[in-house]
């Protein structure tokens, strides 16, 4: 994907750390993941997200990445769309090993465990690059103990764009800290909308027609007495994926007052 055999060097500037990548992978022209060296300074929850950036003439280009990885990881993984003409993600795409990039110091998010209140099962719905939060939580060794299924449904235009398709359908297999846990309790529900798949209804179908709990132990509905969500994605998704939660009693909880849904809107459309 990128010609340049060259990695780019930042200037220091005080108010972010500057990391090197460590690895890419393009999962498809407009799809990949890296990750970067960790700060030995940053201390993050699994499913918070971070700025990140390039450098410009003027100010460092900035833009809002939730961390792939888990809170306990020696990497700062990412999942990332190339848009296009993005201002960011046009240069972002071609990067390289080697590579630096701005990393803030700080992290912040609503998509962590201590915004919910207690409950059996998990429901992580993501579109697109909203997966990037949940491959921070499902790899997170304490979502196990709070939680007896841990389900991640993600929903996405082309068969291609499943990306992690084999760690999630092999139940995160190989995982030094999550493997035995996430054999017995995670399930994964793939959708692709826009190719022939087994499964290509919307997440909000599935939620009303009892897909949504396929291989999922228990009731084959939602309820706020045992289930708790997390929602990543695309407006669409989540402004409707919330309207059906809240019909059904569920409350949208937060960092300050834990309840039984927690939302991130990742991009618009
Ligand atoms: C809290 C938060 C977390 C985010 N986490 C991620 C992440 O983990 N990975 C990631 O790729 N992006 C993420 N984003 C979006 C990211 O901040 C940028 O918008 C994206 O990297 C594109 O940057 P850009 O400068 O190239 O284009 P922008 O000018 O930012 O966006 C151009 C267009 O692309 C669309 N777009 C932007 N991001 C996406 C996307 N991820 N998927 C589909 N369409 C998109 C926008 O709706 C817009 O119309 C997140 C945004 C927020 C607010």
């Amino acid at each position: 994907m990128s010609s340049r055999t060259e990695a780019v060097k930042i200037a220091p500037n005080d108010a972010f750390n500057i990391q090197t990548v460590l690895w890419v992978k393009h999962w498809n022209e407009h799809l990949f993941s890296f990750a970067v060296d960790r700060p030995a300074s940053l201390r993050f929850r699994s499913g918070e997200f971070v700025m990140i950036g390039l450098p410009t003439d003027a100010r460092p280009l900035l833009r809002a990445y939730s961390i792939a990885s888990p809170s306990y990881s020696d990497e700062i993984e990412f999942l990332s769309i190339a848009v296009q003409d993005g201002p960011l993600t046009s240069r972002l795409r071609h990067i390289i090993p080697g590579d630096e990039i701005y990393l803030a110091r700080k992290t912040t998010g609503t998509l962590v465990a201590d915004a919910l209140t207690p409950g059996k099962r998990l429901f992580l719905l993501a579109t697109g690059t909203g997966l990037a939060p949940f491959l921070s939580v499902m790899r997170d060794p304490d979502i196990y103990e709070r939680y007896e299924q841990v389900v991640i449904v993600h929903s996405v235009r082309h068969v291609s764009d499943l990306a992690f398709r084999d760690v999630l359908e092999s139940r995160l297999a190989g995982d030094p800290l999550v493997e035995d846990e996430a054999a017995a309790k995670f399930r994964y529900i793939p959708i692709v909308t826009r190719e022939p798949f087994p499964r290509q209804k919307r997440i909000t179908t599935l939620m009303e027609d009892g897909g949504l709990f396929d291989g999922v132990d228990g009731e084959k509905a939602l309820d706020p007495a045992t289930d708790r969500v997390m929602m990543c994605g695309s407006m669409d998704m989540i402004r409707d994926c919330s309207a059906i939660l809240e019909r059904l009693g569920f409350e949208e909880g937060s960092n300050a007052k834990p309840a039984d849904f927690v939302i991130e809107k990742a991009f618009v459309g």
